[in-house]
């Protein structure tokens, strides 16, 4: 089928609107009818060749929408679902499976890292050759197919750009709160960086019924938004931070200090910030290759817990109906995160206003 989509070509240059061909779904895919997808900073380190990846390709990882067909042997979704798409698909029968952590599924790493489906070949292509899929979703596009493991069906009462978000950015920072750092009630939080997955963490803490919850951004424009999804107080990023944190948390830092922003210089800031024996979750994305210096003398010292969380920690399979459930029963007030939609063709200005980074998470709608 022709279909349009949203391609990239090479770094730094913008998305092309081009209508390409769409294979059928292959044993074990699905057809997806794309419903929403968010404007993550994950696509934009794909376009900045932070994130390296066999081009031309289709990003967008942060989707949901309708199952139209199934391919042959799929049982985890039926025509007609809403899905949410999980960009870590993950198995269920290698080691990390096995053990409770499905977010490092090792099963699928190679296929989604070479932008193809599972069989090592794309079903996008543009006059004979093909084009890549982004982390096997490649939801700037009117349909994608996936494979079934990307598939989580979702109630039909949450709205498609909700289950979007629930997709990547709301798993990635309340998963951080509740699977990787396991907040307690009571405790106090700091989240460096208020975009989507800060804003997430922020909205966990409150979940999680942390007493404290400190929002930086270098944007004073995040102010409101943080307050509003939870942050009890909001902190500009200068070299004030750390002693206005000490300031809110009786002298001693935080118990638990959340990056979110995937910056080395940050990362390293989130020690300081942290009490002795607090924990530090690095969740943000920093690009390939990148090094984060923190002082052994300190951790060992003051015994600070350093922890990363990918994907925050999640089985999705549980966690996005979870979520979802929580949104309907307006425990996790996900509309907040939402600031603009878009229509495909202006995807370039949805990254410009990201890049800006006054508002929550942009969504392109279909
Ligand atoms: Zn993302
Ligand atoms: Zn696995």
């Amino acid at each position: 089928m022709k279909i349009k989509a949203a391609v990239f070509y090479k770094p730094n240059t913008p998305f092309q609107i081009e209508t390409l061909d769409l294979a059928k779904p292959r044993s074990g895919e699905v057809l997806v009818r794309v419903g929403a997808v968010g404007v993550c900073h994950s696509d934009w380190h794909v376009m900045t060749g932070a994130t390296p990846h066999p081009v031309p390709c289709v990003v967008g990882h942060e989707g949901a929408g309708t199952v139209e067909t199934v391919g042959a042997g799929v049982n985890r979704v039926r025509v007609g679902d809403h899905v949410a798409l999980n960009w870590a698909p993950n198995c269920g029968t290698c080691f990390y499976c096995m053990n409770g952590r499905p977010s490092l599924c090792a099963t699928y790493v190679g296929p989604i890292w070479a932008g193809t489906m599972m069989d090592g070949t794309t079903r996008l292509s543009k006059d004979g050759t093909p084009v890549y899929h982004f982390s096997s979703l490649a939801c700037f596009a009117e349909y994608a197919v996936v494979p079934q493991e990307c598939c989580v069906p979702i109630r039909n009462e949450v709205p498609l750009p909700i289950a979007a978000l629930i997709g990547c950015a709301v798993t990635t920072g309340v998963g951080a709160v509740l699977n990787t750092a396991r907040v307690k009630k009571g405790s106090s939080v700091v989240v460096y960086g208020a975009g989507g997955v800060g804003l997430s963490i922020i909205l966990g803490a409150r979940y999680a019924a942390a007493d404290r919850i400190i929002a930086i951004d270098r944007t004073t424009a995040k102010r409101e938004i943080a307050l509003r999804c939870g942050a009890t107080d909001f902190l500009p990023a200068d070299e004030r931070t750390v002693s206005q944190i000490q300031s809110l948390t009786e002298g001693r830092g935080a118990d638990y200090v959340f990056e979110a922003i995937g910056l080395p210089m940050v990362q390293e800031e989130c020690l300081h910030a942290a009490r002795p024996g607090g924990t530090i979750v690095l969740a943000g994305i920093s690009p390939v290759g990148s090094n984060t210096n923190l002082p052994g003398a300190i951790i060992t010292r003051q015994e600070k817990t350093i922890m990363g969380s990918y994907y925050g920690t999640a089985n999705t399979s549980a966690d996005f109906p979870l979520y979802a459930d929580l949104y309907l029963q307006g425990k996790l007030t996900l509309d907040l995160l939402i600031s603009k939609q878009y229509s495909l063709d202006r995807i370039n200005e949805a990254y410009a206003d990201m890049l800006t980074g006054d508002g929550g998470r942009g969504v392109v709608v279909f």
